[in-house]
């Protein structure tokens, strides 16, 4: 079968270039650059690394930010008053709070507490509310971030079938409801879908995030469908790494060599052999995640206060 990589990597980067130019204008301008607050509660290693390429990714297209960073022993109240001081900032267009917050922390009151205008991550129940409107609004970063490769891409979605696996708040839901948007015929699958092979091989699109490594082998996949591989996750040991990449000498060097690699949801064999196109892990819909994060970022710098061209 012939197939496309669908490019996160490339596309992602022309996102960057093209929001650079935005805010290079706008500097020109004489308007202050747009804001973001990065809150990273703690010392977790992922967290860490994901809000460090967050400030490298501001700092290439010109984003002012700052990185806040309360002790794991900061407590819900600190922290709601923390979002308070950020939402009444007027050089601060964006707020993140980096996920997981510790265990102690109510998560939600935190977030809820987030200024919907300034909701970049798109999770604030008002943002979420115009989302399945179809509203103005604030989408999460993934999912808006396939859509935009999708688009990129040409894929058609008007009239298809697609298969979201997976319902989280998100990616799955979000996806499902972006998806509906664009006239796809959307069925969402979960842990208790009954035939989930079943389901799945009847999508013209299917979308998996579901946290399970290469777990959608060839029999989940119609010959021809277009495949979105949202899955990040890590394999260390050798002898899993032989059964998910079979053949793929260069990913078992890495493996060997630097004691991990990424694999997604899907089985890179059973996209390449099925799929008409795909996206790879990694370098599918990461690198995009962010980019709609900067996205956001400006957009909120807009509509806070006016349009570049203003
Ligand atoms: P969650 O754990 O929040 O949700 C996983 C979903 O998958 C749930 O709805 C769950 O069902 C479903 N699921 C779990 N096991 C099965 C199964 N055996 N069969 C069918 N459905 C199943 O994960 P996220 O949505 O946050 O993330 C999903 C994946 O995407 C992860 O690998 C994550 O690392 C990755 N990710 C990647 C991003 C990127 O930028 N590339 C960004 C965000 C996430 P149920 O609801 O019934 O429990």
């Amino acid at each position: 079968m012939e197939n496309r990589i669908l490019d996160g990597k490339r596309v992602g980067q022309e996102i960057r270039s093209e929001l650079k130019e935005k805010v290079d204008a706008w500097k020109k301008a004489g308007r202050r650059p747009p804001g973001l607050a990065a809150v990273l509660v703690g010392d977790d290693p992922a967290s860490q690394i994901y809000v460090s390429s967050k400030v490298r990714a501001c700092d290439e297209i010109g984003i002012f930010s700052e990185k806040i960073t309360p002790g794991a022993d900061a407590t819900t109240k600190q922290l709601v008053d923390l979002v308070r001081s950020l939402n009444d900032r007027e050089d601060i267009d964006g707020i993140l709070v980096q996920l997981p917050l510790p265990s102690h922390v109510e998560e939600a009151e935190v977030l809820d507490e987030v200024d919907p205008r300034k909701d970049v991550d798109g999770f604030h129940p008002k943002n979420v509310g115009n989302l399945v409107l179809g509203r103005p609004c604030f989408e999460p970063c993934t999912p808006a971030g396939i859509m935009e490769l999708l688009r990129r891409y040409e894929i058609p979605l008007s009239g298809a079938r697609a298969v979201v696996v997976g319902r989280s708040r998100i990616v799955g839901k979000p996806m499902a409801a972006l998806l509906t948007h664009r006239n796809a015929t959307v069925t969402v699958c979960h842990s208790r879908t009954k035939d989930l092979p079943g389901v799945c091989s009847e999508a013209d699109l299917l979308v998996a995030a579901i946290g399970r490594k290469a777990m959608i082998s060839d029999e989940y996949i119609k010959e021809g469908a277009v495949v979105v591989d949202v899955g990040m996750n890590r394999v260390t040991e050798v002898e899993e790494a032989e059964r998910v990449f079979g053949g793929d000498e260069r990913r078992m060097r890495i493996v060997r060599e630097k004691g991990s690699t990424l694999i997604g949801d899907v089985l890179p064999t059973a996209m390449w052999e099925r799929a008409s196109a795909y996206t790879p892990v990694p370098g599918g819909v990461g690198p995009l995640t962010i980019a709609m994060l900067m996205s956001n970022t400006v957009r909120a710098s807009e509509w806070r206060t006016g349009s570049p061209g203003d």
